[in-house]
């Protein structure tokens, strides 16, 4: 048994995996999950590991970024996917559970595991309880609705100016399924001669196209607020359904003004919608200004009556909700240890990822951190290749924090020469399926290298 004590904060995804992690390892884990006398307005389950909305952890097909991150947290020895599986139910290419079975069996794990002592209890002052409890270091998974006087005293601690409490999402489509034909890059206002590159791509539409995609909004279904998201906007983030119900005019003079924004032939369109390049390869792209209220399906059907978005595919769908995160950049080390005190750890949604299948990847990549201080080895490199790694290294450099689902666009590119740019559709697999082969080799590497002794 390791002489260590880690209090954790919070028996949602992270929690769990980073107590089972560590528990199995000969780690003693405090847990703490607040939900039994003091649950919150999306919580229905009085058991751990909740998943609070859909009940699918998405694709388990290795060429995309969700599959990929299953491989690598398998090997890990996940809790999280190995209840999954257990507790599936049939949906073709996604792991989607049974949610009671699936909540109730991690929580028998957890009640049972001679390393772990689960307590009902919210934690107000997490140095109190690190102090009861006789811990020498703790993890705060207290996910996106962190209760308000948890919420205080990472504000007090660390910083108020770190930590979020909204979050209003443009989608994100892949650049691979645009129609090229009908877009153009130009920046607003600069003179794009030749040789010049743009940074944003333009969707012109004319009169009739933008009245009717104006009504669409207009009508669309939205997600009703809950009673725990009082929608309550900043002028200069006004969801763009919101702005077609003010008035017609409204996105045309916000996010779809068309001034600076030329076509070739000198003419400006009469509104245009800009994307933006949402990394550093150009492989997706976000609709500047499109953060929405909208159902996914009527965002899908809406935001596809865009000329050159016919055909697109959503990496990530648009979304108003509460989501308390902090400034992972700022606030972290890469080990997810903060800088102000090295024993107090982040893992989960509140450190700036987002979703179920991210968040508990977080847990493990936190628990391994702790292992491997506590056996004394050198701080280990997670290769950029592995979904991790890539989540990891997004997280710690980007320079406005965003919560962040895995995707490719995440992953280093790989260049390919132009015979085989040719076929979109193909080049688009074949990419794929060569950075997915070189994820699983760099990660079965690092594993070989890193995880001997763990
Ligand atoms: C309304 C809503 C819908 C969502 N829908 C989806 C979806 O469909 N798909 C998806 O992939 N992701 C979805 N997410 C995101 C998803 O919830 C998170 O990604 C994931 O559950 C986060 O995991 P976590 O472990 O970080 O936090 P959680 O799973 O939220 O776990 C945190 C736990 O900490 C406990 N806690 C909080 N404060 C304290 C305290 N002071 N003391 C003790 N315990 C405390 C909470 O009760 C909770 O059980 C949704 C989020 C919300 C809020």
């Amino acid at each position: 048994m390791l002489k260590e004590k880690v209090l954790i904060i919070g028996g949602g995804l992270a929690g769990c995996e980073a107590a089972f992690m560590l528990a199995e390892h000969g780690v003693e884990v405090v847990l703490y999950e607040s939900k039994k006398n003091n649950p919150n307005p999306s919580q229905k389950l009085s058991t751990l590991a909740e998943l609070v909305c859909t009940n699918s952890l998405k694709s388990v097909n290795e060429s995309t970024g969700h599959g990929l991150l299953k491989f690598e947290m398998e090997k890990l020895g996940s809790l999280i996917l190995q209840v999954a599986r257990q507790t599936k139910v049939p949906a073709g290419d996604s792991l989607s559970v049974d949610r009671e079975v699936f909540s109730t069996t991690i929580t028998e794990k957890m009640a049972a595991h001679k390393n772990i002592e689960l307590i009902y209890g919210e934690v107000l002052d997490p140095h109190e309880m690190l102090n009861k409890h006789g811990c020498q270091r703790m993890i705060i998974a207290s996910g996106p609705l962190t209760t308000p006087a948890l919420t205080d005293w990472i504000k007090n601690n660390f910083s108020s100016d770190d930590l979020y409490f909204y979050d209003a999402i443009a989608p994100v489509v892949d650049a691979d399924s645009l129609n090229y034909d009908k877009l153009y890059f130009k920046d607003r206002y600069k003179d794009q001669t030749e040789g010049s590159s743009a940074d944003y791509l333009n969707a012109p539409m004319n009169e009739e196209e933008y009245k009717k995609f104006v009504i669409e909004l207009k009508n669309a279904q939205k997600v009703p607020a809950r009673n725990f998201e009082e929608y309550v906007f900043f002028e200069s983030c006004l969801p763009i359904d919101l702005m077609a119900e003010r008035g017609e005019e409204t996105p045309r003079f916000s996010c779809m003004k068309p001034v600076g924004l030329e076509t070739q032939d000198g003419k400006t369109p009469y509104a245009a919608v800009q994307l933006r390049r949402e990394n550093l390869l150009g492989d997706a792209y976000n609709l500047v200004g499109f953060q929405t209220r909208l159902t996914y399906p009527e965002q899908k059907r809406i935001f596809r009556m865009i000329p050159g978005l016919e055909k697109a595919e959503f990496i990530h769908l648009g979304s108003v909700h509460r989501n308390t995160f902090i400034n992972a950049k700022k606030l972290l080390n890469v080990d997810l240890s903060t800088k102000k005190n090295s024993h107090i750890y982040f893992a989960g949604q509140i450190m700036g990822v987002e979703g179920y299948t991210e968040s508990a990847a977080m847990g493990l990549y936190v628990a391994y951190q702790i292992l491997r201080d506590l056996y004394q080895q050198e701080i280990s490199p997670w290769p950029h290749e592995c979904a991790i790694g890539a989540l990891i290294n997004h997280i710690m450099t980007q320079e406005v924090p965003r919560p962040t689902n895995i995707n490719f666009g995440l992953l280093p590119r790989i260049e390919m020469n132009h015979q085989k740019r040719i076929h979109r559709s193909k080049y688009k697999n074949i990419k794929k399926e060569m950075m997915a082969k070189r994820a699983k080799e760099a990660f079965s590497e690092f594993l070989n290298q890193y995880m001997i002794g763990l």
